[in-house]
């Protein structure tokens, strides 16, 4: 990363970065350009550095910030009508602990509105582009932050992953993307889409930038009951990567078929025979659970959506509908105008799943299933160390290819919301490009508190 110091200073990087930014305008990247906050923010960092003061470990490093983080800084929109004028009184964690390293947010990232999509073309700010072909969508919900980052406006960019939403978008735009294992580091102060799956996570070039950025990030918050203890950095079994040679890799036989693009499975065989030739194991698993995953996910995601999105009222946050009659009719003109087709839909279909007389047909079976995939994810890693699999089954498809079919956009997930599911870490690494020049990207997985191991693992595989 690089940093400020007397050379190069920290206005030098903003201004840099900011140039940049409004030169890539037609990707529709950002939400907000936080210019004057920015500078202001680095003139103090430089005066700090000229006395010779500590400045932190990013001291100075522009960064993205994805528009569903609460900051004080902007309007935190998460790209929805309804949160349009709400500027947040809170700040997330995740944002004060890379502020207090000197991290500095220049803007804030389009994404689907409350992270519900896979492509970004659910925001109310209109798509993203793909930073490789602006005929392509970013990928999503985080396109706004991974084409940032692909494009080095920013070294870094904070994205969130409900179902995959940092993962295949990295993997659109050829970057690294990690999600963590559940609660490694702090929801507190993020717009919650699903209480259950949601984890916070980054966007970076290098293997190296996440691991710094997951040092300084992860750890127990008062503020969030579901966070670990810092793990990340402690040494242990866990966090340390035994002799290359000695690692077993597996591969899911289920993912080896036609309804993945053939260009993308030729490049995790071409990963394999890399990691063959260093003395790695390849192993071959059966998960025959995760092909319950997608049904399952779209169950449980929606039932928790459905409940955290019931505050958005018309009384408390952003936007609300004017000449309303009643306050039914309040809540009923705020919510039909501020949502998303999309928000809409997951709302129902959460109720539904949830209502008395389905429940026990819908959410409790999904329940059952989750049960099962995590169990699948145990058992496969007695069997290996970590499993490389493809992100999705394309790479980055073609701009409204797939915005009016809702199960064509949910087949995107299908082989990354099972890590969601069972709480396991996932690092998506850049694979090559395909013949017409897309990016192709994998995933590597490994067992919770894992997150370290990955990322080191991951040099190996460049
Ligand atoms: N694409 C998935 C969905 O639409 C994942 C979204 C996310 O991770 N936020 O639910």
């Amino acid at each position: 990363m690089k940093t400020a110091n007397k050379k190069v200073t920290a206005e030098r990087l903003v201004r840099d970065a900011l140039e940049k930014a409004k030169h890539f305008a037609d990707y529709n990247i950002f939400t907000f350009l936080n210019e004057e906050g920015a500078i202001k923010k680095a003139r103090e960092i430089d005066a700090k550095i000229a006395k010779g003061e500590e400045v932190g470990r990013l001291a100075g490093v522009p960064y993205a910030l994805k528009d569903n983080f609460l900051s004080r800084e902007g309007e935190t929109t998460a790209s929805a009508h309804i949160l349009e004028g709400f500027v947040s009184p809170i700040e997330a964690t995740a944002v004060k602990k890379i502020e207090a390293e000197g991290a500095i947010m220049i803007g804030r990232t389009n994404l689907d509105a409350f992270a519900h999509g896979s492509s970004t073309e659910n925001s109310y700010f209109g798509p993203t582009l793909n930073s490789h072909d602006k005929n392509c969508v970013a990928g999503g919900s985080s396109g706004g932050s991974a084409v940032a980052v692909a494009l080095d406006i920013v070294e870094f960019a904070t994205g969130t992953d409900t179902g995959g939403s940092i993962r295949q978008p990295a993997a659109f735009n050829g970057i690294y993307g990690l999600k963590p294992t559940y609660g490694t580091i702090s929801r507190y102060g993020v717009v919650a889409m699903a209480s259950s799956t949601d984890c916070i996570g980054f966007f970076t070039k290098t293997p190296e930038d996440m691991d710094l950025l997951m040092s300084i990030t992860s750890g127990q918050d008062s503020k969030d009951m579901t966070t670990l203890p810092d793990y990340y950095n402690e040494d242990s079994e866990m966090s340390s990567l035994a002799d290359i040679s000695s690692l077993r890799v597996g591969v899911i036989k289920d993912f080896d078929n036609e309804s993945v693009d053939e260009e993308i499975r030729g490049a995790l065989k071409k990963k394999c025979e890399l990691l063959k030739s260093k003395g790695c194991e390849i192993v071959e698993l059966e998960m025959p659970s995760l092909k319950y995953a997608l049904a399952a996910y779209y169950i449980i995601v929606p039932a928790e959506i459905a409940s955290n999105l019931s505050r958005y009222d018309g009384v408390r946050y952003g936007f609300r509908a004017e000449d309303s009659e009643d306050l039914d009719g309040l809540y009923e003109n705020t919510r039909s105008e501020g949502f998303m087709p999309e928000n809409k839909r997951r709302i129902m279909i959460g109720n539904f799943v949830l209502s008395s007389g389905f429940y026990d047909a819908y959410f409790l079976k999904a329940a059952k299933a989750r049960t099962l995939i995590i169990n699948e994810y145990e058992k496969a890693f007695s069997k290996c160390d970590f499993i490389l699999t493809p992100v999705s089954p394309n790479p980055a498809f073609k701009l409204g290819e797939k915005i009016n079919d809702p199960v064509a956009m949910y087949l995107e997930d299908m082989m990354s919301v099972s890590l969601n599911l069972a709480g396991v870490p996932g690092l998506a690494i850049p694979a090559g490009k395909n013949k017409t020049g897309l990016p192709l990207g994998l995933q590597l997985v490994g067992p919770r508190r894992s997150d370290k191991k990955i990322i080191e693992f991951a040099k190996e595989l460049i």
